[in-house]
Formats: C-alpha cells, structure tokens, sequence
C-alpha cells in the first residue's frame, strides 16, 4: 500500500508532525498554518477596508436614557442634561462613523456650561464619565500658564486623562476632559491685550489647540516639558471636553445686551414674559461669554453652551435625599454596615438646608453641615455594642453644629 501523504504540499506522514485525514485527501500542520494565515490576511484586510477594524466598540446609549440616567443622580438642572445628552449622543455617534471620503463630517460637539460654583457642573461631567464608560479627568483651567512661564503647560490636562486611562493611548483618546473654572482665564478687558496675560488669553491660545483636534505631546508625568523626556502623542479629535465656570458677574453682560435690543424687538410681549431677573443665566449667549474675556476662537470650539441653575432650598433638600448617592442613604448606610438603624427627622434636614443656605455654599456645604453633626455618633456608637437605632432629632443637630467649626466660622463673620 503507497504511504499517506499531504494532499497539499506531497510530504509522507512520517515527514511531518501531523497529519489530518479528510474523507479522501490528508492535511500536514505545516499546510494547516499557512492556510490559516491566508484566511486571517484575507479578512483582516477586507474588515479595514471596510474601516470596521478602527471602529472603538462604544455603548452607544440615546439621550433620553442618558437624561434617564443622570437624573438618578443629579438633581434638577434639566437644560443642562438635554444638552449634555444629545452632545456626547452626538460625539459617540460620530465616533462610530467609518472614515468615508464621500460622508459628510460631523464635528465635534465641546460643551461649556455656565453656573454658580457647587451647582453641580462637575458633578454632571462625572456622572456623564461613568455611563459611557469612558477614562475621565478634572484639570483646573487656573494651574495652567502660557509655555515658558511658572506653572503647568496645557499638554499636562492630557497627562491626567493617560493617567485615567491607565497610559492606554487609544483609551485616552476617546475620553472626556472637564476643564473647570474655565472663566478665571478669561482676559482682563475685552479689548486685545497690550500687555502680557500669560494666565489669561495666553492659555486660552493654548487650549485651542487641545480642543480643535490634534497630534499633541504630552509629557507622561505631567509637570514642565523638558527636551530629555519622553513624551506620548496623543491625538485629541476624539476627545470630548467639557469646560465649566461659575462666570461670576456675567449676569451684567447678559443684562446690558437684553436690555440693548433694538427697541421694536424688546417691546415683543413674549420676551419680557419669559424674561426671567433672578436668573439671567439662563439667556447666556456667546455673545456674552466673549465679552465677559473668553476669546472668539475658543467659544467658536465649544459650540454647545449651556447653563446651570442657582440650587433653591428645595433643590437642596431633595439632593440630600433623593439621588441614588444622596448623603442621607449613604450615612444610613455607613450606620447599617455596623448594624445601626439611624434614622433623621424631617425638621433635621431642613436645618441642614436652612444652613447650607445661610452660608451660601451650595450643595457642597451639604457634605460639610452633614460631617459636623454626624462625627460624635460616627465616633461613639460603633464602640456601644447595645445601640441598635439611632435617632438624629433637631436639638441634637443643632448642638453639634453650634459646636462645629463651621458654625464659629459664622459668628467671625
Ligand atoms: P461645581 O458646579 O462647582 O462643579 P460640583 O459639581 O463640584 O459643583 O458639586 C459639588 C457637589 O455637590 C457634588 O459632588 C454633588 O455631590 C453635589 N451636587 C451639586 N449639584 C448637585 C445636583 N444638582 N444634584 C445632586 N448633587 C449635586
């Protein structure tokens, strides 16, 4: 009988390692290997063709359940959610998109938002991080300063998202940046500056080329460049960047340019019923962030802006309780973990509320009233084996927050 051999290439069995029988022909490794590497340069290429290959998978979740989502979590502010929702909606959708030369391009939708500090702007960043899965990072517009001056280059706003990415660049790259207090670099006068502003306008110079969408280097660990460091381009087309800023005092340019339309218009009965005076926020225009000193190049690259609303007692109220992290049930739940049943009066939360109020600190002066009257329980009952419910009544809030540093800080002032 003739010996078996590769109905491929012709070797004997004994020639190769393998040999796999068919129902009439036979297979050696050898021919199993290069076949499978025919196969794999064969898809590989038709899938790039395709430009499938460079396509991130990304959870592609539509605005309303993202609006659906952040609500779990932040209180009120709706405008800002809608168009938060529907710009990073946008941003992932265009990121799905195949590189195709005939397609139309859709451009990036960098946000701003305006709003008073403590009412919720990076808070809204954040939460917005979470459900898309995506590195994120706070950088403070303030640390930075024009190159060659004492204090960050632009390209360290980078180093933070690599550092949340874990240096995977490809991660970084699709990432979202929330650029705070993005309002205190805003130039001095709205005039073009005659001398230098290295804090200012410089940065904002620099910042565009982070927002516009290029190849930047960007020093691994942070700080000042220097020629002997190794640096990691990262390209920033796909990164989303929120900037935010409490704008104080942007409210008089929103006033003067309502106030200056021209007459026929401003006499429409419509405008002067929905013209709201406590809270001119909410009419923010570009117009008005140009004059308040942000340059016209910046603004024309955050084309999404957006406002937040002054937090009300109310809304105070309710995020103390109602969010799916809101303090109260994290305290509740901090106490059940030592098999404490710790329950608050309602007239405690309005205490809260009235003090947060009082020092004008926003919904993070919360977290601050909160600590104050909590840490002597926090301290004493885990080592009381016999307490098992805790009640926070109003006279007791009100001893332990009269004791409180906060509340010195008070009569100082
Ligand atoms: P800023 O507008 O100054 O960026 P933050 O987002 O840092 O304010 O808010 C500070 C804290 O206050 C947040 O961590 C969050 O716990 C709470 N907070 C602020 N606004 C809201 C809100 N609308 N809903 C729920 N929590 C809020």
């Amino acid at each position: 009988m003739a010996s078996v051999t590769c109905s491929f290439c012709g070797r004997r069995k004994n020639e190769v390692e393998l040999l796999l029988s068919g129902i009439d022909a036979h297979i050696c490794n050898n021919c199993i290997e290069q076949g499978h590497q025919v196969v794999l340069e064969e898809f590989g290429s038709k899938e790039e063709k395709k430009g499938r290959k460079k396509l991130p998978k990304l959870n592609l979740i539509p605005p309303v359940e993202i609006k659906r989502f952040l609500d779990q979590y932040v209180i009120g502010q709706d405008e800002a959610k809608r168009s938060l929702s529907v710009a990073v909606y946008n941003h992932y959708k265009r990121l799905t998109q195949p590189a195709d030369a005939d397609d139309v391009m859709i451009e990036k939708s960098n946000i701003i938002m305006a709003g008073e500090t403590g009412t919720g702007k990076t808070y809204l960043a954040k939460t917005l991080a979470r459900i898309l899965e995506v590195p994120f990072c706070v950088a403070d517009a303030t640390t930075v300063t024009e190159a060659g001056y004492v204090g960050e280059d632009v390209e360290t706003i980078l180093t933070r998202l690599l550092q949340a990415a874990d240096f995977d660049v490809e991660k970084a790259e699709r990432g979202i940046v929330y650029i705070d207090e993005i309002d205190k670099i805003a130039r001095k006068s709205d005039n073009p500056s005659i001398t230098r502003d290295v804090s200012g306008e410089g940065v904002q110079q620099a910042l565009l080329k982070l927002l516009e969408g290029s190849i930047v280097n960007v020093p691994p660990q942070g700080g000042r460049k220097h020629p002997d460091q190794k640096m990691i381009a990262l390209n920033t087309e796909n990164i989303l960047f929120i900037c935010g800023g409490a704008f104080v005092g942007i409210d008089r340019h929103i006033a003067k340019r309502i106030n200056t339309r021209p007459i026929g218009f401003s006499n429409d009965s419509r405008i002067i019923e929905i013209f709201d005076k406590e809270n001119l926020m909410r009419y923010i225009s570009a117009q008005d962030l140009k004059s308040f000193g942000l340059i016209p190049e910046l603004i024309g690259r955050l084309p999404v802006l957006t406002y937040l609303n002054p937090l009300d007692a109310q809304a105070l109220r309710q995020i103390l309780t109602e969010p799916k992290n809101a303090l109260i049930k994290q305290y509740k739940k901090l106490f059940a973990l030592e098999g404490i049943d710790i329950a608050f009066e309602d007239s405690v939360l309005d205490y809260i509320v009235e003090q947060a109020v009082a020092y004008k600190l926003g919904a993070r002066g919360l977290r601050s009233i909160c600590e104050s009257i909590m840490t002597d329980a926090m301290f004493e009952l885990p080592s009381q084996s016999d307490v098992k419910t805790f009640t926070v009544t109003l006279d007791y809030a009100q001893e332990k927050f009269e004791k409180s540093s906060l509340a010195l800080l008070k009569s100082v002032a």
